[in-house]
């Protein structure tokens, strides 16, 4: 490789992460630097469902890590319904769909759970399971669960996007116990200890502000050392996949890397994006930035580490 980022500093490589672009560029950043590398997962979509414990978005990142992810852009490969096919042989109205084997983690975590093991150690069992190198971390280890009104209406966010249709617009957003919540000492130490830390291109209000939102977690990313770098998940203008737009909209930003930039002001040094001359005050790497393929994927992690490393002070 021509354009390997500069090693000679040590430390994990952090991404922050929702479930689709931050996992698809963690899956690249993990042919960059394999087993330094350190997701640090939204748990703020996180639900309970027929007994069993679901965290999406970590569940998404340690899929995609494995390899497992179904083309669907959700689940596992390859995986079967008859559980859900046979809860609604008995009438119910399975409106939250979860593959067989899917089910199967959620029901082994909500045990350890409900046995005393932290989520950050449910999920390095899982992580351990899939045989995946890298860690995959929660941004707590308490229930943080994100609620959305629209429509003058209250709902919890998986119904949202899932019963309905994610139709916006968007009139307010909580993330309730966010206030209570704690970063995992292994969240702290991993940022604190960073070669660079990445914010995926992911939903900057629903699938980032939570990670951002929790007690510290801001903090340990202004002090650290590692430069703070975000991919801007607007592509070509446009959101590839979600309802990215409406959120950013009720945020009051505009769909465009300053919109990101400005979402987070005072966290970066720099931010990654293919717009051709985005106004920012802050030092931009223009690239293509769709994550089509494996190599797209790495391409785009490899650059965005070079990127940030150069910008160590
Ligand atoms: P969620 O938890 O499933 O909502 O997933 P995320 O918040 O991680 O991802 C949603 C965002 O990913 C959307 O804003 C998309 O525009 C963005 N996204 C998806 N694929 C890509 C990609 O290939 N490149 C970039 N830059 N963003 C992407």
């Amino acid at each position: 490789m021509t354009d390997a980022p500069r090693d000679d500093r040590t430390g994990p490589v952090v991404v922050l992460a929702g479930g689709t672009g931050g996992a698809r560029l963690a899956r690249g950043m993990l042919d960059v630097v394999g087993a330094d590398l350190v997701v640090v997962a939204n748990t703020g979509d996180d639900v309970e469902m027929y007994g069993a414990y679901v965290c999406p978005d970590p569940d998404l990142c340690a899929f995609w890590l494995a390899d497992r992810i179904d083309e669907r852009g959700w689940g596992l490969e390859g995986d079967t319904f008859c559980v859900m096919q046979g809860l609604r042989d008995l009438g119910v109205d399975v409106w939250f769909n979860l593959g067989d084997r899917d089910l199967a983690i959620g029901l082994r975590r909500a045990e350890r759970l409900a046995a005393g093991a932290r989520l950050t150690d449910a999920l390095a069992e899982l992580t351990a399971a899939l045989g995946v190198r890298a860690r995959v971390l929660p941004m707590c280890d308490r229930p943080v669960r994100t609620r959305v009104r629209a429509r003058g209406r209250w709902t919890p966010f998986q119904e949202f996007m899932i019963r309905d249709r994610a139709e916006g617009p968007v009139e307010d957003l909580a993330f309730d116990g966010i206030e209570q919540a704690v970063a995992p000492p292994e969240v702290l130490e991993a940022i604190a200890a960073a070669r660079a830390v990445i914010v995926g291109p992911s939903n900057p209000v629903i699938s980032i502000d939570p990670i951002l939102g929790v007690p510290g977690i801001r903090a340990a990313l202004r002090d650290t050392a590692a430069p703070v770098v975000a991919v801007s998940p607007v592509v070509a203008g446009e959101v590839v996949k979600g309802p990215t737009a409406a959120f950013m909209a009720w945020a009051g930003r505009t769909l465009d890397a300053a919109g990101v930039a400005d979402h987070y002001r005072g966290l970066l040094r720099g931010l990654v994006t293919d717009e051709a001359a985005p106004a920012l005050d802050l030092p931009v790497l223009r690239t293509d930035t769709l994550m089509t393929d494996a190599a797209a994927r790495e391409r785009l992690a490899r650059e965005t580490l070079t990127f940030a490393l150069g910008l160590t002070a």
